[in-house]
């Protein structure tokens, strides 16, 4: 119906961007930097990771690619980073947290992504991972300014940051709602168990309300909110999500041309009756066939 929508790749290297550029996506909308590190057992240096920064830039010509800062632990364990064993890795030290005992690592990968920016005619946006508090989201915005990072901004995956979302927005330029750990964490289920996919499902109104909530505070601060998240590549549940008031979208490239191809048939109003339905029922089953009766196949 003319709303704009942009629908963005993810990606863990260059052949990730390149692949979304194949798919017509506006950009890289997640950039998971820790995917370059899982396989060293040190720390490379900001030169070395400037020139890694800059494969993923370069790739994308002039469009917008969104870095996360190094998402290491639990899922993702980085083995100079996480050498010590946690009871709970998910509730433990990963994401931006790590500052707490390797903060030096973060502030020489900002260094490096400022400087990467520098050198390309990508669009780079940075945001940081596993933010909880509006101080978190505070503090990282002050040390990515200082790096000379114009656009700022957090991943929403934790329910405290959901419900608070207009006081961490307050401290950013953006936000992108990482749904697999926000789902992970407003259900109380380990994203990796198996046993528990049927409640590791982001159709659950729970996890629905939790995104309502950021995107409203989002949407009445004038400042975008994406979903990074896998639920971007369910075509119907990506309906849901701009109904609830999410401005973009990204998902893993081959997905872009099914997505695209079901938005084009709606119409934002189908999209927020779809939504309406969706957080009022009871069961992740109850809102897909909800929605399923609204928005068609
Ligand atoms: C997410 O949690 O939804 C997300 C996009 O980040 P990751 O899957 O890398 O934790
Ligand atoms: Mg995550």
């Amino acid at each position: 119906d003319g709303t704009a929508v942009a629908l963005m790749g993810n990606a863990g290297n260059d052949n990730d961007a390149l692949a979304a550029v194949a798919a017509q996506a506006e950009g890289i909308g997640l950039f998971r930097t820790e995917l370059l590190f899982l396989d060293r057992q040190s720390e490379p240096s900001v030169d070395d990771q400037v020139q890694m920064y800059r494969a993923v830039f370069d790739a994308l010509g002039d469009r917008k690619v969104i870095v996360r800062t190094l998402d290491a632990g639990s899922d993702k364990p980085v083995p100079f980073l996480n050498a010590i064993t946690e009871e709970n890795p998910a509730l433990g030290v990963r994401g931006w947290r790590l500052t707490r005992i390797a903060n030096d690592v973060l502030e020489r990968q900002l260094e490096a992504i400022g400087i990467a920016a520098t050198q390309t005619s990508a669009d780079v946006w940075v945001m940081a991972p596993m933010i909880d508090t509006p101080q978190e989201a505070a503090e990282f915005a002050k040390r990515a300014r200082a790096r000379g990072i114009t656009k700022v901004g957090v991943m929403i995956e934790t329910p405290a940051a959901a419900l608070l979302a207009d006081k961490v927005l307050a401290e950013v330029d953006f936000a992108s709602l990482g749904t697999n750990d926000l789902t992970q964490y407003v259900m109380a289920a380990d994203r990796l168990d198996s046993r528990l996919s049927d409640l590791t499902s982001s159709w659950h109104p729970a996890v629905l309300r939790a995104i309502s909530q950021a995107a409203h505070a989002a949407n009445e601060l004038g400042k975008p909110i994406g979903v990074c998240g896998e639920s971007a590549a369910n075509p119907q549940l990506a309906a849901v999500l701009l109904g609830l008031g999410v401005t973009s979208l990204s998902m893993a490239p081959s997905a872009i041309a099914e997505v695209r191809g079901y938005l084009a048939g709606l119409d934002l109003s189908a999209c927020q009756r779809a939504a309406h339905a969706a957080i009022n029922a009871s069961s992740a089953e109850e809102a897909r066939e909800q929605v399923t009766q609204i928005l068609g196949n």
